[in-house]
């Protein structure tokens, strides 16, 4: 019989002063990004992450082309608390029409993000998915729009987010300290990929707070496998899902462990993992408090890592190729 759901654990996240539940509900599956799912199955599953001690919520308006802070919104209305008991954060500079990181668009994005939240502000705006922008653009003129947007009052703190880990540094370097709140990196502390780990004390002694997303690598580490669009190597593909399988036939589960595997590094605040349904919602949250009670299955994570050694840190390209 499973465990019963204990207390999650909170982190602070950089100096923001926010104290994030170490397990986020990443959104993006609300914006059907990884399948269908209907509008109740969403709003519930924000209503049993939020029952469960997870307060901290992000999405964007790429997710589904908005989608996906649309059903957010309505999730967070139905829980029927004061705004500070949950944190939100949205992002800015991408959308299915494509990237535009000026002052001018994002500026109006943040009003129409917050017209879908139904929301007065927003927690974290993040600048979404860097790489594939000007970072010198990102520097001179989006960081400036959102500083501005900070003292609007529309949101508390400013981030930035992408894939390859050398934009956290390149735009750290070039802005003064405290500018940039928070970073948030995906699929880069997975057990298939812990390459952010090298990067974890350049970005302490920014003062940055740090959020990891993807724990399960996009589907790489779960049963049912990643969706059709998933940008990784058939390499990396196939042996993510001998590494399930493996664990499937040992009567384990790959997700559990591999959500086990990115809670564990304290120096990150909060690990997101997108959800679609309170089934979902239930299994990482039981993950995450069996890590105090049980630990981790130190066993079957050794067997997975020697599975996963052959493609291990092994990512794919994103954004704007430099010549
Ligand atoms: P993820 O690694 O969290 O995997 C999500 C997939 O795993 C979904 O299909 C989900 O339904 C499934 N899943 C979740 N729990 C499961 C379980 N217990 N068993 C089996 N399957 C399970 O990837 P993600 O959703 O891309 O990342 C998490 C969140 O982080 C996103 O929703 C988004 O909010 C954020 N994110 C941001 C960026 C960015 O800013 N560039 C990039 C990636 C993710």
């Amino acid at each position: 019989m499973a465990s019963p759901i204990t207390k999650l654990e909170y982190r602070i996240l950089g100096q923001t002063g926010l104290q994030l539940s170490f397990v986020g509900f990443g959104a993006s599956p609300l914006g059907r990004v990884f399948g269908p799912v209907s509008e109740d199955d969403g709003i519930a599953s924000v209503r049993e992450a939020f029952r469960l001690g997870i307060n901290f919520f992000d999405t964007s308006p790429f997710y589904g082309g908005t989608l996906s802070e649309k059903v957010l919104g309505k999730g967070l209305k139905a829980l029927g608390v004061p705004r500070n008991e949950y944190i939100v954060s949205t992002k800015c500079g991408r959308y299915v029409e494509g990237f535009d990181f000026s002052a001018e668009r994002v500026t109006r994005s943040i009003d129409e993000s917050l017209a879908r939240l139904q929301l007065d502000y927003v927690d974290i705006l993040h600048c979404h998915d860097i790489e594939f922008g000007s970072l010198d653009q990102i520097v001179s003129e989006t960081i400036p729009a959102l500083q501005k947007l900070k003292e609007a009052g529309k949101t508390r703190f400013i981030g930035i987010t992408g894939l390859p880990l050398d934009i956290f540094t390149y735009v750290l370097d070039r802005v003064p300290p405290g500018t940039i709140d928070v970073i948030l990196s995906y699929c880069h502390y997975s057990i298939n990929d812990s390459t952010l780990e090298d990067l974890l004390p350049y970005l302490k002694s920014k003062g940055v707070g740090i959020i990891s997303a993807s724990p399960l690598a996009m589907g790489l580490l779960t049963e049912s496998g990643p969706p059709e669009w998933h940008p990784a190597s058939s390499e990396l593909k196939s042996a993510c899902q001998s590494a399930a399988s493996y664990c499937k036939e040992k009567g384990k589960n790959i997700s559990k462990l591999a959500m086990q595997y990115s809670l564990l590094n304290k120096d990150i605040s909060t690990v997101l993992v997108g959800m679609n349904s309170i089934k979902q919602v239930e299994e990482n949250v039981r993950a995450a408090t069996e890590l105090f009670a049980i630990g981790v299955d130190s066993e079957t994570l050794a067997e997975v890592e020697a599975i996963l050694k052959p493609v291990k840190n092994l990512t794919w390209p994103s954004g704007v190729q430099k010549s």
